[in-house]
């Protein structure tokens, strides 16, 4: 047996000739979450109906059409012949099965997708509502804000269900290219990550590693970052780059009040080097204006001009409270404000220039000659592999 789940689609619909190419990344993307579950997907206009195994918990069932972009909302459904006879039972098992105490308000919200069945949507809400009035007769009709919502679709066969739960909205992960994420342990990236993803970015991660002065600690938690947002992301790869070497280098031979825009040049230059590597279209940052003095205008103008490749910031316009409140949505919070302090914190100069000048910066960043130095740094880089279901799993 098979359980149904009917998913409705938000803005792949409004796709014109490419839109099978969306439904059917979203219909992997769901189907790579709910493995070993065997899965099949039939498509209709605005919906994908969703058959799956009756042992897969409802929980997993849940955490993977949550977590996936593409989806608007979800419901368990019953599917029926187009037949009022038919569909007054179903509706009925599905009154019982909602167990309602029978005072409260309702609505029927009918859907006539097939034109060629004979009763309108009016007339088969009325007529579902008249079922409800008869075993309910306390239960009142509320339109707009009603406690129990009884849906019924007709379309290829008649669709019923009850409650519907939301989703997260978006275009399915793997439609828009690919990008490197620079994740650290803070609150701003993965949201940062979370963001592009959601527009359907396929994304990787890029993590910064300045041992000891960053602990195993903050290693683990930039890790455990990377798997919760895992699922969003449709499974993930954690790039870490050692940065010691590079770090000391930079606090030994840069000016002082230069020395995170230094080390923000190399961090775009590295993501570079794994963008040609590796086919990336972007690199994405969680900078947002004016939360530190590197994420002033002039300071990210210069470090965009250390790279030709597009440079993202989803954030941009975000004040820290709103990125707290989608931290908190996406799981990503507790694990963010961990103690482990990043590499930025602990190198960071006291007057850190805000407005610097880009054609003198760059000149200061080619005198520190960092060029075979960062080559290494890439060399020297490990991987780490999550899937969709946020799991570690082996890199290959
Ligand atoms: P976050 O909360 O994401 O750590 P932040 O407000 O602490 O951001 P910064 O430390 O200035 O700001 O970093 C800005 C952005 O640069 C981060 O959002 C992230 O994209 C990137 N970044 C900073 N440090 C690292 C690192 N060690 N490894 C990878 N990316 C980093
Ligand atoms: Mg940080």
């Amino acid at each position: 047996m098979k359980k149904l789940y009917l998913i409705k689609l938000g803005e792949i619909s409004l796709k014109g000739q490419n839109r099978a190419l969306f439904e059917n990344r979203l219909r992997h993307n769901i189907k790579d979450k709910l493995r070993p579950y065997h899965s099949n997907v039939v498509k209709q206009k605005g919906r994908i109906f969703f058959y799956i195994d009756e042992e897969c918990p409802d929980e997993v069932i849940d955490k993977a059409l949550s977590t996936t972009f593409g989806i608007i909302a979800y419901a368990e459904a019953v599917v029926c012949e187009k037949n009022m006879e038919v569909i007054r039972s179903k509706a009925e098992y599905l009154l019982k099965k909602a167990g309602l105490s029978g005072k409260e308000t309702f609505k029927v919200h009918a859907r006539r997708e097939d034109k060629g069945f004979a009763l309108s949507s009016y007339d088969i809400a009325c007529d579902l509502a008249d079922l409800i009035h008869n075993i309910y007769p306390d239960m009142r009709v509320d339109l707009t804000n009603p406690d129990f919502v009884l849906n019924v679709e007709i379309r290829s066969e008649a669709y019923l269900y009850t409650s519907q739960k939301k989703g997260i909205g978006g275009l399915p992960a793997g439609t828009a290219g690919k990008g490197i994420l620079l994740l650290s342990g803070g609150i701003d990236s993965p949201v940062a990550g979370f963001e592009m993803a959601k527009r359907g970015v396929n994304l990787d991660c890029l993590y910064f590693h300045a041992y000891p002065y960053t602990s195993d600690e903050a290693l683990e938690k930039v890790k455990t970052l990377a798997k919760l947002i895992s699922p969003y992301l449709g499974g993930t790869r954690l790039f870490v780059v050692p940065f010691t070497q590079q770090q000391l280098w930079i606090r030994d031979h840069a000016y002082e009040d230069e020395t995170t825009l230094m080390f923000r040049a190399c961090m775009m230059q590295v993501a570079e080097r794994l963008c040609k590597q590796r086919g990336y279209n972007a690199i994405i940052t969680g900078e947002a204006l004016s939360q530190v003095a590197s994420q002033t205008l002039p300071a990210m103008a210069f470090t965009d001009s250390m790279t030709e490749y597009l440079v993202l910031r989803p954030l941009v316009g975000m004040d820290k409270e709103e990125i707290i409140t989608i931290s908190k949505k996406i799981g990503t919070y507790e694990t963010s404000i961990l103690p482990f302090e990043d590499c930025c914190v602990i190198f960071s100069p006291k007057h850190p220039v805000t407005n610097p000048d880009k054609k003198l910066m760059t000149k200061h960043f080619e005198k520190l000659e960092m060029d075979k130095m960062l080559d290494q740094a890439v060399e020297e880089t490990q991987i780490f592999a999550y899937n969709a279901k946020g799991e570690e799993i082996e890199n290959n």
